[in-house]
């Protein structure tokens, strides 16, 4: 995956917690066969359309972003021009969920569905139509890797479009962000603004080594996200994707500060900490240091209850 960063990034990049983001170190390593653990290809039933729980699907509106994490699951495919669905794509994509009436959740991914509004704007009139679709979903890094695009005249038609919906179904658009220095007030202006749509924001965190593996980072990046009207909602362990390892933190680390961020926050401040399994069905959430053996809980003060 090429090194990709915009010029609003490229400022920030004194910070260390951004700069080590987006900027290609000596830890990565050089042409990594890049794996694709988490079975995405396998689930890929048409193009673009990944179908890995039975009632929600995925779609896959390019493999384009402003910026290229270098911690990215999807590192094998970031960056290619062909992954953008083309009008077939899309009409192969439709014909499926109607077909599929299981499903009744949509979520727009990639790459980054607002980086490719045209796209996205052609997709979502069609999913409108689709009765069986109860809620729909956009995963975006834009506010926080190119907050000035979010209120461009070329991201405006599909934002008044995402709002019409957001009046007859749930809408929900789900930030990428890792580190409290990202929301820096170009950003908080960006979610300020998408907060006028009627959708509801939430946010989804990845557990970084040396940028994010700490409790008070972590207390200050979602006290702050709830204070600017987001919810956080999945805090993962870095996928096991060959090539971006160097990232993962230890499971009984992250474990230790998602119990903490417990008691520290409050519960509509705190994601759920899972762990999207190898080859295997989707998102486990990981237990936490509160349940002893034999049934004890420990509590926030570190008292012992017998819970029934
Ligand atoms: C994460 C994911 C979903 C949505 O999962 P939720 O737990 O409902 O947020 C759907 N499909 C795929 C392939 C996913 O990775
Ligand atoms: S914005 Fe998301 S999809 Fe794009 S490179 Fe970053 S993590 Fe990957």
């Amino acid at each position: 995956m090429k090194e990709k960063v915009t010029p609003y990034l490229r400022n920030l990049a004194n910070t260390d917690a951004i700069k080590r983001q987006y900027y290609i170190s000596a830890d990565e390593p050089a042409d990594e066969p890049y794996n694709d653990p988490l079975l995405e290809d396998t689930h890929e039933v048409v193009k673009g359309l990944v179908h890995k729980y039975s009632n929600r699907a995925l779609i896959k509106v390019s493999y384009q972003c402003a910026a290229h994490c270098r911690f990215c699951t999807r590192i094998r495919q970031i960056g290619n021009l062909e992954g953008a669905l083309t009008a077939t794509d899309i009409d192969n994509i439709i014909a499926y969920l109607r077909q599929h009436t299981e499903i009744n959740d949509v979520i727009l991914s990639g790459g980054d569905p607002l980086y490719t509004p045209a796209i996205t704007l052609q997709l979502l009139e069609r999913l409108a139509g689709i009765d069986t679709i109860k809620v729909l979903r956009i995963g975006s890094r834009l506010p926080l890797q190119l907050p000035t695009a979010i209120t461009s005249t070329a991201v405006a038609p599909l934002l008044t479009l995402i709002k019409e919906l957001s009046s007859r179904m749930p809408f929900y658009i789900l930030l990428h962000i890792n580190h409290p220095e990202e929301l820096t007030n170009e950003a908080l202006a960006a979610i300020k603004h998408l907060r006028t749509l009627g959708i509801t924001l939430l946010s989804q965190t990845v557990f970084l080594k040396g940028i994010n593996d700490d409790a008070t980072v972590l207390e200050h990046l979602y006290t702050r996200l709830y204070h600017a009207g987001v919810v956080p909602y999945y805090l993962y362990h870095c996928d096991a994707v060959d090539g971006i390892q160097h990232f993962a933190v230890n499971i009984a680390k992250e474990t230790e500060i998602a119990s903490i961020l417990t008691a520290r926050l409050s519960g509509i401040a705190c994601p759920t900490y899972v762990v999207d399994v190898e080859n295997g069905h989707g998102k486990v959430p990981m237990p936490l240091n509160f349940l002893q053996t034999g049934g004890c809980i420990t509590d926030f003060k570190g008292l012992q209850h017998t819970i029934q």
